[in-house]
C-alpha cells in the first residue's frame, strides 16, 4: 500500500476514493465521474483542499464546528485523556471522570430541571435512545398504550432506522423499510413554500394546530411524545412563524405529552443562546444533543432528560446503551469545547454582536432578483430561490435543480453554502468575524448572479405552482 498524503496527486486520491469509499447521502457513481473534493486541512473558518484552494466554510463542517477549526486545546484534551484513560465503559456499575463531569456541566447549562444525561455516539443514536426512553417512560407509568410519537414531514432526526423514521424525509423512507410503526408525521411550518394565502402568523397557528388534530385523531391516551427541531436544519433552515412554538407548547401542556426538542444543530450557541429551546421559548422534557457539543472534534451525542422522566427511567433497568456511551476521550473534548464557548464568551458574542451583523448583511440578499426570502436566527439562515419573487413561486423544474447549480457556483467561488432543494443554507462557525461575514455575503451575491445567468441560459427561470 502506498503512503498517501496531501502531496499525493489529487486525481490519485480521487481515484482511490471512488474505488473504495462509499459516501453518505451521495450518488456515488455520479461523484466518481466528477471526483470528490479532497479537504486536507482547516483553520478558523477556512478549509484548504488538495489543490491549494482556500474556501470559506459557511456550513461549519456539517453544522458542528462551532469553535472553528484548529483549536489546539481540543487536541490537547484528547491527547491527555487518551494517555490517562482512552476507554472504559459505563455499563458495569463503573463510571469515569470525563463522563460524570460532562453530565454535570450539561445539567448546569441546560434550562429548568433538565438535569440528567444519557450519552450516545451521535445525534441519530441519541434519538433512538429518546424513542425507546419515552415509550419506556409511559409503560413504567402504567400507560403502555401511549406509544405513538408525532414528528414532522421534512424534519431531520438522523439516519438510523429509528431516528430516520422519526424524521420526515420521504427520500429516506423510500429506502430500507421506514418508517417503523408508531410514528405519525404532521406538516412543517414552512410558510414561504406552503403558506398559501395565509399570513405567516395564521399559517404558524394552523400548522401547530395540526398537532392537536393529530392527537385527537390518534387518541390522546395513545400519544407518547412530540419531537421537533426548534429550527429545522437539514430540511432547509426553516424558521417557523412566531406563532408556531407558543401554540405547540400550549398543546403539549394541554395533553400532557412529552416534548423532545432535537437540539443537535440549535444547541451550543448556534441560535445565540446555549439552546434553541431558550431562543424559541419552549420547555422540552428531553433535548437531543450532538454536533456542536464537541464542535465536531469527536463523535458524541446524548439526551438531556428532565427530573420527572429520569426518575421513572432510573427506577427500572433501561436495557439500552452503546459501547461508546460517555466515551472518555469524546467527553473530555466536549468539556473543553464547552469551556471555550463559555470562557471566550462565544455564545454571548454571537447573540450580541456577530449574529445581529450577519442578520443585517444576510437580509440584504432579499434584494437579489432571484431571492424570495432570506431568514436567519443566530448563526443559521437560509434563502429561498425563486424565478418570480412577487408570486412567491417555486421553480417549474424539479425541486433542487437550481439549488444545485447555485451550490456549484458557490463551491467554485470558494464558499461552502449547501442547498436543500431550492433553498440555500448557511451555518458558519460561531467565531466568524465581521470581515469574514462580508466575504461570505459578497461571494453569495456573486454566486447568485452567476446562478441566475446560468438558469436563464438553461431556460430554468420558469415559475411552477405554489403548494
Ligand atoms: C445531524 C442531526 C441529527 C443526526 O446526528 P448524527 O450525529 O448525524 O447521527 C439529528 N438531529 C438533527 C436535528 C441533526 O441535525
Amino acid at each position: 500500500m502506498s503512503v498517501l498524503s496531501p502531496n499525493t496527486p489529487t486525481a490519485e486520491l480521487q481515484r482511490i476514493d471512488a474505488a473504495h469509499h462509499m459516501h453518505p447521502f451521495t450518488h456515488n457513481q455520479g461523484l466518481a465521474d466528477k471526483g470528490a473534493r479532497v479537504i486536507t486541512r482547516a483553520n478558523g473558518c477556512w478549509l484548504t483542499d488538495s489543490n491549494g484552494n482556500r474556501m470559506l466554510d459557511g456550513m461549519a463542517g456539517l453544522w458542528c464546528v462551532n469553535v472553528g477549526y484548529g483549536r489546539t486545546e481540543l487536541a490537547d484534551a484528547a491527547h491527555r485523556q487518551m494517555l490517562e484513560l482512552p476507554f472504559y465503559n459505563t455499563f458495569f456499575q463503573t463510571t469515569h471522570i470525563p463522563a460524570l463531569a460532562l453530565a454535570q456541566r450539561l445539567a448546569e447549562l441546560a434550562p429548568g430541571d433538565l438535569n440528567h444525561v444519557f450519552f450516545a455516539g451521535s445525534g441519530s443514536e441519541a434519538n433512538d435512545t429518546n424513542l425507546r426512553m419515552v415509550r419506556t417512560y409511559w409503560s413504567e407509568k402504567g400507560q403502555p398504550e401511549r406509544q405513538i410519537i408525532i414528528s414532522r414531514w421534512n424534519g431531520y432526526h438522523g439516519s438510523t432506522v429509528g431516528s430516520g423514521s422519526l424524521g420526515g424525509m420521504k427520500g429516506m423512507h423510500e429506502q430500507g423499510g421506514m418508517p417503523i410503526p408508531g410514528i405519525h408525521h404532521i406538516n412543517q411550518p414552512n410558510w414561504w413554500l406552503e403558506g398559501g394565502d395565509m399570513t405567516p402568523e395564521e399559517f404558524g397557528l394552523a400548522r401547530a394546530r395540526e398537532l392537536e388534530e393529530a392527537i385527537e385523531e390518534l387518541g390522546p391516551d395513545k400519544v407518547a411524545a412530540f419531537i421537533a427541531e426548534p429550527i429545522q436544519g437539514a430540511g432547509g433552515v426553516i424558521i417557523p412563524p412566531e406563532t408556531y412554538w407558543p401554540e405547540i407548547q400550549r398543546i403539549v401542556d394541554k395533553y400532557g405529552i412529552l416534548l423532545i426538542a432535537d437540539e443537535v444543530i440549535c444547541a451550543f450557541g448556534r441560535t445565540g443562546n446555549w439552546f434553541g429551546s431558550q431562543t424559541m421559548g419552549i420547555r422540552p422534557h428531553i433535548m437531543t444533543i450532538a454536533k456542536g457539543l464537541s464542535s465536531g472534534y469527536q463523535p458524541i451525542g446524548g439526551s438531556i432528560v428532565c427530573d420527572e422522566v429520569a426518575e421513572v427511567i432510573d427506577a427500572t433497568e433501561f436495557n439500552h446503551g452503546y459501547t461508546y456511551s460517555g466515551h472518555p476521550v469524546a467527553c473530555a473534548v466536549a468539556l473543553e469545547n464547552l469551556r471555550i464557548l463559555d470562557e471566550e464568551g462565544i455564545v454571548t458574542r454571537v447573540r450580541e454582536e456577530t449574529a445581529p451583523y450577519l442578520k443585517e448583511r444576510f437580509e440584504t440578499l432579499t434584494d437579489h432578483p432571484m431571492v424570495g426570502e432570506a431568514k436567519i436566527v443566530g448563526m443559521m439562515g437560509s434563502i429561498a430561490l425563486t424565478p418570480d419573487k412577487a408570486a412567491r413561486a417555486p421553480f417549474a423544474s424539479d425541486a433542487g435543480t437550481v439549488g444545485y447549480l447555485c451550490r456549484e457556483r458557490c463551491f467554485n467561488n470558494n464558499l461552502v453554502m449547501r442547498h436543500v432543494y431550492d433553498r440555500m443554507i448557511i451555518s458558519p462557525p460561531l467565531i466568524i468575524s465581521r470581515e469574514e461575514i462580508d466575504t461570505l455575503i459578497e461571494r453569495a451575491w456573486q454566486s447568485l448572479d452567476e446562478t441566475m445567468a446560468e438558469a436563464k441560459a438553461q431556460g430554468l427561470m420558469k415559475a411552477g405552482k405554489r403548494g
